[in-house]
Formats: structure tokens, C-alpha cells, sequence
């Protein structure tokens, strides 16, 4: 798997010094990330909170995540908030939004960026598929939904950046069918990619999982970000013109315990072209696109 390859034609490229032409957010601008005890979630808290918006640090474990959002009040970032948010439960999600419209009322940015894998880099095994699918698809899906009525309405333009991987993208999967549906974008639904994943649960149930077609790297994983990358298009055509994008954005091959502490980069470096991208302003930030850090940091989408 390269990280990288060469833009595709139809790609936005901004070049790695491209300065951001406006400082739209302030303090009021309220982000919040999940999974965000460690890694790149942590580093993305770090560097929002550092430009100065409000983040709601959130994570499954209270103890880890009071922790996290201690240690960066300790260097300073006061406008770092803690609460508790397990995106795979239903009742968690729900307490969350509700504690969260009590607190402020109102959100800009959502980061989903929480998500498992049960594989060595050089494993596939599926026998936590359920909990992958559960975890890295259904899980920013329902918390999305529950937050949906809380994004601020404005021109300066409310943001979900769902962290996504290129295991996921279109071309890893090979079964005709689905790939066409897949690319029909205007007819494409949430009972059509909902309806995909069960058909992959099925596969590894009966053990046909394999001969499918399938992405062969981390397969669940890509499967349930395969998932989450259409979900957002579906996403991104309905609030279109409603002042609210929807983007993916994948970090790259970075050093995490995800990848056992392997990769090309830091999480702080991932977060960096990350936290970029988010605040970018409303002209220049597209919807409906899969964002990645190109060779030299710059961004560049693609399907
Ligand atoms: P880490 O394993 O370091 O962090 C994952 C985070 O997600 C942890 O905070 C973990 O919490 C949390 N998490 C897991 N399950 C849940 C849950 N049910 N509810 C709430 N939080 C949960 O991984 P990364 O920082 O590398 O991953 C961040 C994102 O980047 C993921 O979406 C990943 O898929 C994506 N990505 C990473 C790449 C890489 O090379 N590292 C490459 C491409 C994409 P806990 O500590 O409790 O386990």
C-alpha cells in the first residue's frame, strides 16, 4: 500500500505553504472529536484548541479521556472540554448529545475519528467484523444523526470531517455489482449501503467472505470505511445547500497504536494537515470529497 502516489487528474490540490485566506472561527466555535484519548483523534484536539476554537474532547473511557484532556489544560488549552462518548453505543451517543445541547447548545465542527482494528499490518482476520462495522460505520453514522439538529447554521459554514482510510476507497473493491452501485451517486442511499454491510456480515458468517471481491487488505476495516466514505457522499448531497459539508479525510500511514506504532508520520503531523483542512474557509472547502495528505502534505480528493 503507497501513500504516495501521484494526484489523479480530477484532484484539488492546495500547495503545503497555501495560506488560509481567513480566520473565520473563534472561542464561540465549538469542534468535537471523538476517540480522542490518543493519537491522531488526541493530536487533532491539540491542534484546534491550539488555533483557538472550543473542543469537546470525547472518549469511551473516562479515566483515559479526564486524563487526555487534563494534560493538555496542563499546557495551557483551557478551552479543551472532556465528556464521555462510546460512538458504538446507542444509549452513549444518546446521553452525549444530550449533555453536549445542555452545554452549548450549538456545534461547527464534528470530527468522527474514533475506530478499531483488530489486525497486525500484515493480518486479515475478520472475527471482530461485527465490532469494526459497528465501531467505525454505524457509530459516526448514528452519532452524526443525533447531532444533525445541533449544527450551527451560518455562512462561515458548519463541517463534518469523517476520518476515513484509502483501504476504503472504490477501487479496493472488486464485486461488480456493488461498485456500481456504489458510483451511482445520485440514486445511492443509506438502505443501499446499510444493505452492503449486512451482505458482508453474511459473507463472514457462511465463510464466503473471501471469493466476494471484497477489499483484500484489513478487509473488515476497509469494508466499514468503504461504508463510511459512501455514507458521507449521501451525507454531503443532502446538506448541499443547507451551509454544511461532509468530507473524509484519510491521515495517511501514521505512527499509532492502530498501525502497532508503525508509519510514515506522527499523529501530530497527520493532525496538522487535518485540522488544516477542517478550517478551511467556507470558498474553499468542497463537499463530498476524500481528502488524503499527498506526498509533500499538500491535500488532494478523490472518490
Ligand atoms: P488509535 O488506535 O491510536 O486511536 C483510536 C481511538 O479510537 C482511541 O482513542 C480509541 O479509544 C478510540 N475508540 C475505539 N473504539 C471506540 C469507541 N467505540 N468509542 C469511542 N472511541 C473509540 O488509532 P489512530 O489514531 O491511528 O486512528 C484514528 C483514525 O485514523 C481512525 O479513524 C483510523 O481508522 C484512521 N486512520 C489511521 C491510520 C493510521 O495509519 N494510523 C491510517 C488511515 C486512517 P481507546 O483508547 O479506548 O481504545
Amino acid at each position: 500500500m503507497s501513500y504516495h502516489q501521484l494526484p489523479p487528474p480530477d484532484t484539488i490540490l492546495l500547495a503545503p505553504s497555501h495560506p488560509i485566506s481567513s480566520r473565520w472561527w473563534s472561542k464561540e466555535t465549538v469542534a468535537i472529536v471523538t476517540g480522542a484519548n490518543k493519537g491522531i483523534g488526541f493530536a487533532l484536539v491539540r491542534r484546534l484548541a491550539e488555533e483557538g476554537v472550543t473542543v469537546v474532547l470525547t472518549a469511551r473511557d473516562t479515566g483515559r479521556g479526564v486524563e487526555a484532556a487534563e494534560s493538555l489544560r496542563r499546557e495551557g488549552l483551557q478551552n479543551v472540554h472532556f465528556f464521555q462518548l462510546d460512538v458504538a453505543n446507542p444509549n452513549s451517543i444518546n446521553t452525549f448529545a444530550a449533555w453536549f445541547q445542555e452545554a452549548f447548545g450549538v456545534v461547527d465542527i464534528l470530527i468522527n475519528n474514533a475506530a478499531v482494528s483488530f489486525n497486525e499490518i500484515h493480518e486479515n482476520s475478520v472475527a471482530e467484523a461485527e465490532t469494526v462495522i459497528r465501531t467505525n460505520f454505524y457509530g459516526p453514522k448514528m452519532l452524526t444523526e443525533a447531532l444533525l439538529p445541533l449544527f450551527r447554521r451560518s455562512s462561515t459554514g458548519a463541517r463534518i470531517l469523517n476520518i476515513s482510510s484509502r483501504l476504503g476507497l472504490l477501487n479496493k473493491l472488486k464485486n461488480p455489482k456493488l461498485k456500481e452501485m456504489l458510483l451511482d451517486e445520485e440514486n445511492l442511499s443509506e438502505e443501499q449501503i446499510e444493505g452492503m454491510v449486512n451482505l458482508f456480515l453474511e459473507n463472514v458468517k457462511n465463510g464466503t467472505w473471501k471469493s466476494q471481491g471484497w477489499p483484500h487488505v484489513w478487509t473488515d476495516y476497509a469494508v466499514s470505511k468503504l461504508a463510511l466514505n459512501a455514507y458521507s457522499r449521501v451525507l454531503a448531497r443532502r446538506f448541499k445547500t443547507h451551509g454544511l459539508t461532509v468530507n473524509c479525510f484519510c491521515p495517511g500511514f501514521t505512527q499509532t497504536s492502530m498501525t502497532g506504532g508503525k508509519g510514515n508520520h506522527t499523529a501530530d503531523a497527520a493532525a496538522t494537515v487535518g485540522a488544516r483542512l477542517v478550517l478551511l474557509p467556507a470558498e474553499e472547502l468542497s463537499t463530498g470529497k476524500f481528502y488524503v495528505v499527498g506526498s509533500s502534505n499538500a491535500f488532494y480528493s478523490k472518490l
